[in-house]
């Protein structure tokens, strides 16, 4: 019988934005199956609840040490009485039955499949499961019409299901950069997204592009899509181009949409693949074990382009994670009655927007201590 002295208890802050969240998740068995109930909720239309888990989560993985013990979480925030019971379940038998079942469920399973597809939402994959599909032989057979973001997602399914690794992304900055300086020389390319803030692979590959001189940066997507166009490394694109008009629809207005405005792009890169990237001339272009192999392989690239003065704005916007996000907007919203986008701040009291040109700056304007982007892995 141990003594509840010989056990850690711990304390956190309620806010994903006021803690420190590293990659080095010494909860990962917890979080994995707290992640899987979001999932599962957000798949099945339930969102509250979907971030009620991921909230849970966000709080263990900003833990110092491994949970052994359900009274080590007494007095932490944002752990429902749901997750806690999930919790326990594992703490004590290994497993939890609510989430061993779910990850069994044909629907749970069908609806990861269809989601996987590029271009497929939980809705449509919630109709096609409704008519009877259940996986990609399904989708290809009874062949519902496919948009063309569907069609280049189910041709590159199994690429774009596997991660990219940081070299990868590196290669695929490498050639974004080479676009972006020959189109608009002075240009900016950043590297953005689970990349900025460490993580070793992704499900895709982001970068913001800014020009230092107010306005060069309008219409930099469709060059940049010319180009790779025209060196044929893109199998799918989808340019959207600005429609943010301060003050109007992401201002004081809307305040908590988390879509924002920017000229962008999300597309599939046809990248070489590492053999046949650098210096390999003396592998010859189709002889040994990659013989039959298709040299390239498809990534997620995602592009988007911001005036200066909304840059840091922007780079905060779009480092994520997608939790740490949503708190910061949460935090802005409820503790300090402003509004952040990933455009603009907007002061509910001051009736005015707040100018930042760093993030450390809008840290700041929130009240908030600077969380570096390898810190908000939450
Ligand atoms: P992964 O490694 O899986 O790609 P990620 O953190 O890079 O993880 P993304 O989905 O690429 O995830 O998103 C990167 C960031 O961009 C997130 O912070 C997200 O909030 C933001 N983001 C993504 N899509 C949009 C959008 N349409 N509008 C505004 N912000 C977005
Ligand atoms: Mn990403
Ligand atoms: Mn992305």
């Amino acid at each position: 019988q141990r003594s509840e002295a010989e056990f850690v208890t711990f304390s956190v802050p309620s806010y994903a934005c006021q803690r420190r969240t590293t990659l080095n998740n010494r909860n990962a068995v917890l979080t994995d199956a707290l992640s899987l109930l979001a999932d599962n909720a957000e798949l099945t239309g339930d969102e509250g609840r979907g971030v009620a888990f991921r909230r849970a989560a966000a709080v263990l993985k900003a833990l110092p040490k491994p949970v052994t013990d359900a009274t080590q979480l007494r007095g932490l925030p944002c752990l429902g009485e749901h997750s806690l019971r999930v919790i326990n379940d594992i703490l004590e038998d290994g497993a939890s039955n609510e989430v061993e079942s779910t990850k069994r469920s044909e629907r749970y399973k069908a609806l990861k499949v269809l989601t996987g597809v590029f271009g497929v939402g939980v809705k449509t994959a919630d109709r096609w499961i409704r008519a009877g599909i259940r996986d990609l032989h399904g989708l290809q057979d009874s062949g519902p019409a496919l948009n063309r973001a569907q069609q280049a997602g189910l041709q590159h399914y199994d690429d774009l299901n596997q991660p990219v690794t940081k070299a990868e992304a590196d290669a695929i900055a490498e050639i974004v950069e080479r676009a972006v300086a020959s189109v608009s020389p002075g240009a900016q390319t950043t590297l953005i997204g689970g990349f900025r803030r460490g993580k070793p692979t992704g499900h895709d590959v982001d970068f913001l592009i800014t020009h230092p001189e107010e306005g060069r940066e309008e219409g930099l997507v469709p060059k940049v899509v010319s180009w790779l166009e025209s060196e044929g490394i893109l199998f799918y694109q989808k340019t959207t181009r600005n429609s943010y008009l301060e003050g109007k629809e992401s201002g004081p207005g809307r305040p908590s949409s988390s879509m924002d405005r920017f000229e962008r792009c999300f597309s599939i890169f046809k990248l070489p693949k590492e053999e046949k990237r650098g210096a390999g001339q003396t592998h010859g272009a189709a002889c040994g074990p990659e013989a039959g192999h298709k040299p390239w392989r498809a990534v997620r690239v995602d592009l988007v382009v911001s005036p200066v003065s909304q840059f840091a704005f922007a780079l905060l916007g779009w480092t994520g994670s997608k939790l740490f996000e949503r708190e910061l907007r949460r935090w802005a919203g409820h503790e300090k009655a402003m509004s952040l986008s990933s455009h603009a701040l907007y002061d509910n009291k001051q009736r005015r927007y707040l100018r930042a040109t760093s993030e450390e700056e809008i840290f700041a304007h929130l009240g908030l201590e600077f969380i570096p982007p390898s810190e908000r892995n939450a």
